[in-house]
């Protein structure tokens, strides 16, 4: 188990001129740990390992993926438990959403599908908050890429300076959201997306997700990458730790086809930490999840949600004639 003031980035090396990128980083605190939800722990891994057979173990990685250069140690279950992580409690059980700067209409009704999934994700309110205007960052957390010249924001500024003094009283966690590029500082070169394991800020950026305006496939495309980003940070909200043992929504990413062929469902591991953790039934969170990817038109997601919803004993009944 790795000691909580550890410090995890998530590089990705991209293969020309030696430039150097993030998916995601982490940075635990010593935030004093929240007390984790008594859901009866045994009862749940039991009843989760019968989804096992729908799901494939991790391949050995290839040479630019993640795991070839980040050996990372994963985290069971237990190991889970033991870590004393984050998980909603009291009054505190608010997922905020903070969008940052200005988005086009496009990208909103992106933004409210990402809302929506996240309460279906993680069985919690989610709210939006008034967005704030960019200018909230200064000059100093403000740059231009070296080499390519865009815009992009100091991740770290935002998580610092801008959510988290604006973490409501009822909120589990604030979570920035920019149509900007992001950078994490000195030596990156961008970041999708970067959560805390215990400040209960994250934030991500859909600047490298795709282009609206081509065409229904690259629409679903640029959904599914977006929410993938946002389900994957929420987990390190909880204080999950990549996923080294299957095909899943918590492994680490090093480069976009890494991400993009990982699955937007959690593993069985991982799925009995969120669902411990929010204290939610997996059988009822499975049926949320098909009908909001059937609704969306994710088919591959919504078959393998429905397949989990039944596996676990859900009525087929229930997946008839529901989704409009
Ligand atoms: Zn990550
Ligand atoms: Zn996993």
């Amino acid at each position: 188990m790795k000691h909580p003031s550890v410090k995890i980035f998530m590089a990705v090396s991209f293969l020309s001129a030696g430039m150097i990128a993030i998916f995601c980083v982490l940075a635990a605190s010593s935030e004093k740990r929240q007390q984790g939800s008594s859901f009866a722990a045994p009862e749940l891994r039991k009843a989760i390992r019968r989804i096992e057979k729908l799901h494939t173990k991790l391949a050995r990685p290839g040479s630019g993926d993640w795991l070839a250069s980040h050996p990372e140690e994963g985290q069971t279950f237990e190991e889970y438990l033991k870590f004393e992580p984050v998980t909603p409690g009291g009054k505190r059980s608010t997922i905020y959403f903070l969008p940052i700067g200005k988005f086009t209409r496009s990208q909103e009704k992106i933004l409210d599908k990402t809302c929506k999934f996240m309460e279906v994700y993680y069985r919690l309110s989610v709210k939006k908050l008034d967005p704030v205007d960019d200018d909230i960052i200064p000059q100093k957390a403000v740059r231009c890429h070296p080499s390519w010249g865009m815009k992009q924001y100091l991740s770290t500024y935002i998580l610092d300076k801008v959510l988290k003094p604006r973490l409501p009283e009822d909120g589990l966690v604030i979570f920035g959201i920019t149509a900007t590029d992001l950078w994490p500082g000195e030596g990156w070169n961008f970041v999708y997306g970067q959560a805390s394991l215990r400040n209960r800020v994250s934030v991500q950026s859909i600047c490298r997700n795709g282009d609206l305006d081509k065409g229904k496939a690259e629409r679903l495309q640029y959904l599914r990458r977006t929410l993938k980003t946002a389900t994957h940070e929420m987990g390190h909200v909880l204080s999950m730790l990549h996923c080294i043992k299957w095909e899943c929504n918590m492994c680490g990413s090093n480069h976009r086809e890494e991400s993009d062929r990982h699955p937007m469902w959690m593993c069985p591991e991982c799925v009995a930490k969120l669902c411990w953790a929010v204290r939610c039934d997996p059988v009822d969170r499975y049926l949320g999840l098909y009908r909001f990817c059937k609704r969306e038109g994710l088919e591959k997601v919504a078959d393998f949600y429905r397949k989990s919803y039944l596996v676990l004993g859900g009525s087929e009944q229930k997946l008839e004639g529901e989704v409009k």
